[in-house]
């Protein structure tokens, strides 16, 4: 793998493809999947699972958690990153994001600050899986969700710091 470097077209994250993306995303959906059961979200009833695998392989997950003074809520991508980050990683290879939308077949997408969240630690081609509790719903690259987007390079970085 090569060092993170924003000025690369993708930034050393390359989505999955043939059978080994087939596999990562399918490990990527579970994680999220399982982890979304563990979500705190008593106030909208609406849980989501997110996890992001790093430049290591290792596989990352995070679930909603709400809080009573809603602002404070935090999104499930936002705890996959914090522990991406926590256990020593710097870049995101790939991402699911697991809920289940109240628009018929429209999966669950990350917010807005999710979008620039992931856009820190992934490039623009970055693939992130779209499921519901039963299927995969599809797939966005970071680009589709984030055109155009802020990132470290804007700031004269090469990428995340390591
Ligand atoms: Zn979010």
């Amino acid at each position: 793998m090569n060092a993170p470097t924003d000025s690369l077209p993708d930034a050393g994250a390359t989505p999955p493809s043939g059978a080994d993306g087939d596999a990562l995303a399918s490990s990527l959906v579970l994680a999220a999947r399982r982890v979304r059961e563990r979500a705190y979200a008593p106030y909208s009833g609406f849980a989501v699972g997110a996890a992001v695998v790093d430049e290591q392989g290792r596989i990352h997950v995070g679930c909603n958690v709400e809080n009573a003074a809603y602002p404070q809520g935090l999104c499930a991508e936002a705890g996959a990153l914090a522990a991406l980050v926590a256990s020593g990683g710097r870049r995101v290879l790939a991402a699911a994001v697991v809920g289940a939308s109240h628009a018929a077949d429209r999966p669950v997408m990350p917010c807005g600050g999710c979008r620039q969240r992931l856009r820190e630690f992934a490039g623009p081609s970055m693939a992130i899986w779209l499921a519901d509790e039963h299927r995969v719903l599809g797939h966005r690259t970071l680009d589709q969700l984030l055109p155009e987007g802020f990132g470290p390079a804007d700031l004269g970085r090469a990428g995340p710091a390591t």
